[in-house]
């Protein structure tokens, strides 16, 4: 589905409100460089699952720390790859998700982080013109094939709610106007960049959200477009755990 990021479109605010449903205002996470992420602690998804279910969460990250504190925080146990390579530390994640999902027995919730193409994105502009980051996109979609795969080879396949979403979109810095240039210059402090994100540009809050599921028959487009604040509600409608009083809808109950 066509969908909207949040207006500051910085990876920290992003995943935020991925993780609790909470709007920028609501949790309070501007930028990247936040040192205390306990909000997100105590009103995530995990947590509030984990209140009424007797739920196991696992979390893998590629690359970038701060994931550990927003989103690998409340899990059980979680484990973080820094390779040489961004890709390099892509692959890890998805090696150790495969092996985790081979598992017979494997927890409820994982939630694995790849970092390649925001990284590949940055390097050579988030265009469609840009065969680096089409190619990033293309390993990405190999992998998460495999990931695919795995999952419908396992006995409970069929119980399995699968959201892939990215934080934020981008543009290659070429395509802005003058004006925007030095706009992005001002505000995200970035220079001689190819490719970035940060300010509420469409092209920067222009994102997918794909699920599959039990509760998901059909390929649809919604609208309103679904947004990260969508995401939380979404996950606790799959246990049962969804009310209207949130932020975002559950795209199960929009058909
Ligand atoms: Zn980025």
């Amino acid at each position: 589905m066509y969908s909207k990021s949040l207006e500051t479109t910085i990876s920290a605010p992003c995943w935020s409100s991925v993780m609790t449903g909470l709007s920028e205002e609501e949790h309070e996470i501007h930028h990247n460089e936040v040192e205390d992420y306990n909000i997100i602690y105590s009103t995530n998804f995990i947590n509030k699952i984990r209140e009424v279910n007797g739920i196991t969460s696992y979390g893998i990250a590629s690359s970038w720390r701060p994931m550990c504190q927003i989103m690998l925080r409340s899990v059980d146990d979680h484990i973080f790859y820094d390779e040489e390579s961004v890709l390099e530390s892509d692959r890890k994640v998805n090696n150790k998700l495969i092996d985790i999902l081979n598992q017979e027995i494997c927890p409820d919730i994982i939630i694995p982080y790849f970092n390649n193409v925001d990284m590949v994105g940055h390097e050579y502009g988030f265009s469609i013109n840009s065969k680096h980051y089409i190619d990033a996109i293309e390993e990405f979609d190999n992998m998460f094939g495999d990931i695919i795969e795995t999952i419908n080879k396992r006995l409970d396949a069929k119980k399995w709610l699968i959201i892939i979403v990215t934080d934020h979109g981008g543009v290659s810095l070429n395509d802005l106007s003058a004006k925007e240039s030095i706009q992005y210059g001002e505000s995200t402090g970035c220079q001689n960049v190819v490719g970035g994100h940060g300010m509420s540009l469409l092209q920067m809050q222009n994102i997918f959200i794909i699920v599959n599921g039990i509760d998901f028959k059909n390929h649809y487009e919604l609208f309103p477009q679904p947004t990260l604040l969508d995401i939380c509600p979404t996950i606790l409608f799959h246990y049962s755990l969804y009310n209207r009083n949130l932020n975002g809808r559950s795209l199960q109950l929009i058909k």
